[in-house]
């Protein structure tokens, strides 16, 4: 899940990374653009459009696993009454 780092005194953001590039990038930005100071309004913000975790699909992996091992019992058991 990326995350920005924005600066509103300097419309300024960092590029998209991990949370702790963006706090990397905040540390950074404070001590050599603000002496050290927190710049009034700065946050760090996940990208728009990005997922909340990347495990969080629309389907999930189990759910699909769960569906093919169903699917290969019904086969087995369709083969077997089928003789
Ligand atoms: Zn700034």
């Amino acid at each position: 899940m990326p995350h920005v780092y924005c600066c509103p005194q300097c419309r300024a953001a960092s590029a998209p990374g991990t949370r702790a590039a963006a706090e990397t990038a905040r540390d950074r930005h404070r001590n050599t653009e603000h002496g050290g100071l927190v710049p009034v309004g700065e946050r760090i913000v996940r990208v728009p459009g990005s997922t909340r975790d990347p495990d969080s699909r629309y389907v999930s992996t189990a759910a699909i696993v769960g569906g093919l091992a169903l699917l290969a019992l019904a086969s087995a058991i369709a083969r077997a009454l089928g003789r």
